[in-house]
């Protein structure tokens, strides 16, 4: 079992497959980065396999594929195969923008994945295009009906952002209600990366305006999810992820790859080891021990509640989210 120095058990890791993505959203990647991580030296499927065997060995039992956007990656439907064939009761999920899903929703459940989360952060298509910089939103949908025809359980994300996508907050919660889909408002995370004048929405905010139209009662936690619960009186239930919060880092029990191997202990962070020297020299005792030195490394805390200036300079489409 794998539990860091404030006494948390690590048993989730993200694992971004590409930091590349077909969308430039304003709050995570507005930009083509200067340069992108050389092919040569992301891991191949095949030596990400290596190490999530590794980390399953360790006690994970959680494991989400992103990106940048993962569906840009080829045979990604093989690497998911990889991982359940090795443990099928691991929980495989993958969060992705949606735009590729169409035609490939039933290949990912065939090959073992259970859950998608989709991010859908405006039901208008200009709005859409206006975050994304590209017109997605019939992709997207189109993506999610296909998801939801083949029986994948989907959740939706949205980064909520004042004079943006405000007004719609309602109609996405409705739209996910309408589905039998679980909605998460995302808090924007400042980030060195993003667009500089975007205003995020912060839970109380979030919560005036549901309120005005739906009694809601205030759930808390359930177990390590990030996210804040709340229900309708009509029994619906969505959450808020509140980074800003306290207590947000106190049940944190995950850790990211990125792309070219690199273990980080938190989203906030610079920090991280690399696992690729020990995974391409088939060093399995070398990557478990890199695997454990980060977990013991993991912060308290993240630092987003600090305001003291500094912004963190991860970028969201390099660790997943
Ligand atoms: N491309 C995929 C997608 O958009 O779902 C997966 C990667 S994306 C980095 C994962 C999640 O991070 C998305 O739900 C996205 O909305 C969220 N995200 C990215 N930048 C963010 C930011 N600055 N603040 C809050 N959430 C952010
Ligand atoms: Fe791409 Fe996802 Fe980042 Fe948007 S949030 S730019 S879709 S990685």
């Amino acid at each position: 079992m794998l539990i860091d120095s404030y006494d948390r058990v690590v048993d989730y890791i993200r694992v971004s497959v590409t930091e590349r993505c077909n969308f430039r959203c304003t709050y995570c990647m507005p930009e083509k980065p200067f340069s992108w991580v050389p092919k040569e030296n992301l891991l191949s499927f095949e030596e990400l396999f290596e190490f999530m065997k590794v980390a399953i060995d360790e006690g994970v039992k959680k494991i989400r594929i992103t990106g940048g956007e993962p569906l840009l990656r080829e045979d990604l439907d093989k690497f998911i195969k990889m991982i359940y064939d090795y443990e099928p009761s691991i929980d495989l999920a993958m969060t992705t923008n949606a735009f590729l899903l169409k035609g490939s929703a039933q290949r990912l459940k065939d090959a073992g994945l259970k859950r998608l989360n989709v991010s859908i952060d405006s039901l208008k298509p200009e709005v859409a295009q206006q975050i994304a910089q590209k017109d997605v939103l019939a992709n997207v949908l189109a993506g999610v009906n296909e998801a939801l025809a083949v029986g994948l359980k989907v959740k939706v994300n949205m980064v909520p952002m004042k004079g943006v996508n405000d007004a719609e907050i309602l109609d996405v919660l409705e739209y996910c209600k309408e589905r039998d889909m679980s909605v998460r408002f995302i808090e924007y995370m400042e980030n060195a990366h993003a667009v500089v004048d975007i205003k995020g929405m912060k839970s109380p905010e979030l919560l005036a305006l549901i309120g005005a139209r739906y009694d809601y009662s205030d759930e808390g936690f359930d177990g390590h999810s990030p996210s804040h619960y709340y229900k309708t009186s009509e029994g619906y239930k969505f959450g808020i992820i509140e980074p800003y919060e306290d207590d947000f880092c106190k049940t944190c029990n995950r850790i990211r790859l990125t792309a070219e191997g690199n273990l980080i202990p938190c989203l906030y962070f610079d920090e991280a080891i690399s696992i690729s020297k020990s995974i391409k020299a088939g060093d399995i005792k070398g990557a478990a021990a890199v695997l454990k030195e980060v977990v013991k490394n993991k912060p308290e805390k993240n630092r987003w509640s600090e305001d003291d200036g500094e912004v963190s300079a991860r970028a969201f489409y390099e660790t997943g989210g």
